[in-house]
C-alpha cells in the first residue's frame, strides 16, 4: 500500500496526521474484495449472525464488549430465549436481567441493556433506529456498538474500530502512533472510514474483526495465510511484532480488604452495591471498613478465617480475607454493629438455598463457596 510520505516537523513529538494513512479508492476497492471473499469462506459461524436482526447484533455486541466470543456463544443463546425480543427484555425487572446475565460481568452492561430496552420500546415504536447518531443517544451504546450496529443491521456505511479491527488496520496501513483509549483511536476511525466499501460495510466488518481474531494476531500473525499480504505495510516492512504500539497499560494498584460472611440461621446477608461502585445493582458481601487487624487475629484465633479470595477489577489487584460472622435471631444490619467499607443502598438476607438466583458478582460467588466448604457445624 502506498503511504503518503509524512511533512517535515521540527517537534520531535508530532504524531503523523489521519490522513497519512488513508487508502485510495482504487485500494479500498481491492482490500475489500480479497477481504470479503476471505470471509466467504472462513467467516466464522457465529450464533448472532444467523441472520441481521437488530435486536441480535446489538444483544451480541454488548455482549462481546470486554467478553471472548467463545464465552458469549452459549450466553447469547440462553439471552435470546428468555428475552426473544426487545419488548420482553424491556418488560423484564431488572434482577431477571441480571440474573441472566450472570457470569458475563461487567454487569453495568446489563442494567444499560436494559436501560436501552425501554427506550426503544417507548421512544422507538421498538425499531432501533438506523444511524450512529440516533444510536449513539441511547444508554450504553458507545461509536463503535452504534457502527457495528447500523452497518451490520442496516447497511449503513460505517466504519468500525475494536480490538481486532484495530490491530488489523495499524499493521494494514503502518500505523505506529501508540494506540490507547478514543484520542489515540480517532485517527484509526479516519482510516477505517477511507478502507469500509460503501456496499457490504456489515460483512466487510466483520471480516475485519475476524481476521484479526483468526489470522492478524496480536501475536505471531499468519502473514502468508493472510488475503491482505499483499497491501500490507507491516508484512511488508516487516514490523508486524511491533505494530500496532500500544501506550502504556495503567499501572495496577494492589488492594486488602476484609469480606464478611455474615450468616444468620440459614440465610446469608448482601448488600446491594451503590450506583458509584463496581457492580452496580448486584448483590454482595459487605466488606469491612479499615483498620481491618484486630478483626482478622480475632477471627483467626476464633477459626473463623475462612480462606482468601483473590480477583482484579479495572487495574486494582484485589485479596479478600474471608471472614465468617455469625448474627443472632432478628439482629438487624445496625445492631450487628459491623463497620462496613461502604454505606450499602440496601441489604437482605437471602436464604442459603436462594442464592444460585441472586445477581452477584463471580468474586461474591467464590466467597460463598469458600463458606459452603467450610464446616457449618457452629452456624447460629
Ligand atoms: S499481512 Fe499479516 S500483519 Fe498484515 S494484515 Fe495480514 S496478518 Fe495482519
Amino acid at each position: 500500500m502506498a503511504r503518503q510520505p509524512k511533512q517535515a516537523t521540527n517537534c520531535a513529538t508530532a504524531l503523523p496526521a489521519a490522513d497519512d494513512y488513508t487508502v485510495s479508492p482504487q485500494q479500498r476497492r481491492t482490500i475489500s474484495q480479497k477481504l470479503l471473499r476471505w470471509f466467504h469462506q472462513h467467516g466464522r459461524d457465529l450464533p448472532w449472525r444467523e441472520n441481521t436482526d437488530p435486536y441480535r447484533v446489538w444483544v451480541s455486541e454488548i455482549m462481546l464488549q470486554q467478553t471472548q466470543v467463545e464465552r458469549v456463544c452459549d450466553y447469547f443463546r440462553q439471552f435470546l430465549i428468555a428475552f426473544p425480543t426487545v419488548e420482553t427484555l424491556a418488560a423484564a425487572d431488572e434482577a431477571e436481567v441480571l440474573a441472566a446475565w450472570q457470569g458475563l460481568g461487567y454487569y453495568r452492561r446489563a442494567r444499560q441493556l436494559h436501560a436501552c430496552a425501554k427506550m426503544v420500546v417507548s421512544h422507538h415504536d421498538g425499531c432501533f433506529p438506523e444511524t450512529v447518531d440516533s444510536l449513539t443517544a441511547l444508554p450504553g451504546i458507545g461509536r463503535y456498538t452504534a457502527s457495528a450496529i447500523s452497518s451490520i443491521a442496516f447497511a449503513q456505511t460505517e466504519p468500525i474500530v475494536e480490538a481486532n479491527s484495530r490491530r488489523v488496520i495499524a499493521r494494514l496501513v503502518g500505523f505506529d502512533r501508540p494506540l490507547s483509549g478514543t484520542a489515540g483511536d480517532a485517527p484509526l476511525w479516519e482510516i477505517a472510514a477511507s478502507l469500509v466499501p460503501t456496499r457490504q460495510a456489515g460483512r466487510f466488518n466483520q471480516a475485519l474483526m475476524d481476521l484479526g481474531a483468526m489470522v492478524c494476531r496480536p501475536a505471531a500473525p499468519s502473514c502468508h495465510t493472510c488475503p491482505l499480504a499483499t497491501a500490507c505495510v507491516a508484512f511488508r516492512d516487516g514490523l508486524t511484532d511491533q505494530l500496532p504500539r500500544m501506550a502504556k497499560p495503567r499501572a495496577s494498584v494492589a488492594v486488602d480488604e476484609v469480606a464478611l460472611v455474615v450468616v444468620r440461621r440459614n440465610t446469608l446477608l448482601l448488600v446491594q452495591r451503590g450506583e458509584d461502585e463496581w457492580w452496580a445493582g448486584l448483590w454482595d458481601v459487605p466488606r469491612a471498613a479499615p483498620p481491618r487487624g484486630s478483626l482478622l487475629r480475632t477471627a483467626r484465633r476464633e477459626g473463623r478465617l475462612l480462606g482468601e479470595v483473590r480477583y482484579g477489577v479495572t487495574h486494582h489487584r484485589i485479596r479478600a480475607d474471608v471472614v465468617l460472622l455469625h448474627a443472632g435471631k432478628g439482629n438487624t444490619l445496625d445492631q450487628l454493629g459491623i463497620p462496613l467499607a461502604s454505606e450499602p443502598t440496601a441489604h437482605r438476607w437471602v436464604p442459603l438455598s436462594g442464592l444460585p438466583r441472586i445477581a452477584m458478582p463471580s468474586p461474591a460467588r467464590r466467597i460463598v463457596t469458600l463458606f459452603d466448604r467450610a464446616d457449618h457445624t457452629s452456624l447460629g
